[in-house]
């Protein structure tokens, strides 16, 4: 390993629904957090690992932070917050035509405290024809906090990601590689799996019910050749699991076909996936609930 080898901790952090594990993703080269156009998708901090030459950069994704209400939100915000204070860079990102609000100040006013130098990263460019329209917004933050840059970037389709990694990896302490290079999580394969079945949910069902939805997977194993995934779908109420099974079944086997597909091209494996849905009333509510759903440590 080289000595001028660096490596260390960048926490992904912002309002929600700005494309944070969207860029995750993009960095990763590799789909390893869940992505929808809803917002507060993402409830755990999800490590994923860039292994390049000359560093190793652990990037953590993290939940939007905003005005929380319910004890989940708060637990999820709480996440993100702690991140922050914990990685060696920020990495703030909003997205282009979102004016700084509450949120980003609650995230303005953490980064003085946290005294964790940080990158702004303005996403979904793609947007935007002509990026001079980009420069008010750049003074703006550049008034509010001393970012160490700012770079535009598209999360989507990947404009001035590469750009982006470069001023991160320069701001990176020198430190060894932590991981193996072929490793690009720690997140265990039934949290993955548990991941990707809620994202389908958020995807095919609306209203309150993927906010009321938390997924675990119970059983996951290999038995010739084939992998047989059983996991249950928590939600609070009798009439959400009504609406997620859907008219003789349908919504729920539709959601488990998405999943198993997604599932069975991630391993290369054939899959076997057994879907339950349960209530488990208030669990968003309940700490020893919401601990038991993996949310909290
Ligand atoms: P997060 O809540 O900050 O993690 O945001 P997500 O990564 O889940 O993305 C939220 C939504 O924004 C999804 O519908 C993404 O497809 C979309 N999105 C993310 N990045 C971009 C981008 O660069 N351009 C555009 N147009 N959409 C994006
Ligand atoms: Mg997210």
């Amino acid at each position: 390993m080289a000595a001028d080898f660096k490596s260390g901790y960048v926490a992904i952090v912002g309002p929600p629904n700005v494309g944070k594990s969207t860029l995750l993703n993009r960095l990763l080269g590799q789909k390893l957090a869940i992505v929808t156009p809803k917002p507060q998708t993402t409830r755990n901090r999800i490590l994923g690992i860039l292994t390049r030459k000359r560093f190793q950069m652990l990037l953590l994704d993290t939940p939007g932070i905003f005005q929380p209400g319910y004890r989940l939100q708060k637990v999820m915000v709480e996440t993100a917050k702690r991140t922050l204070g914990e990685a060696d860079l920020g990495l703030f990102l909003t997205e282009w035509g979102r004016e700084p609000g509450p949120d980003e100040n609650t995230i303005i006013q953490l980064l003085a405290k946290a005294k964790t130098p940080t990158v702004l990263a303005i996403n979904k460019v793609d947007k935007l024809k002509d990026k001079k329209l980009l420069l008010p917004l750049i003074e703006t933050y550049s008034q509010r906090h001393q970012f160490l840059s700012v770079v535009p970037v598209s999360a989507l389709t990947g404009e001035g990601v590469e750009e982006l990694l470069e001023v991160l990896a320069k701001h990176l302490p020198l430190g060894p590689q932590y991981f193996p290079e072929e490793m690009i999580t720690e997140s265990p394969e039934r949290f993955l799996a548990a991941e990707i079945i809620r994202e389908k949910v958020f995807l095919r069902t609306g209203e309150e019910i993927p906010y009321a939805v938390a997924v675990k997977v119970d059983e996951y194993k290999e038995r010739d050749h084939v992998l047989y995934v059983k996991a249950t779908i928590y939600v609070e109420r009798d009439s959400q699991k009504g609406i997620l099974i859907g008219q003789k079944g349908r919504k729920l086997k539709e959601i488990g076909r998405f999943a198993r597909e997604e599932l069975e091209h991630n391993t290369e494996k054939k899959i076997f996936l057994e879907l339950w849905v349960k209530v488990r009333r208030k669990w968003r509510q309940k700490d020893a609930d919401l601990r038991f759903l993996g949310y909290r440590r």
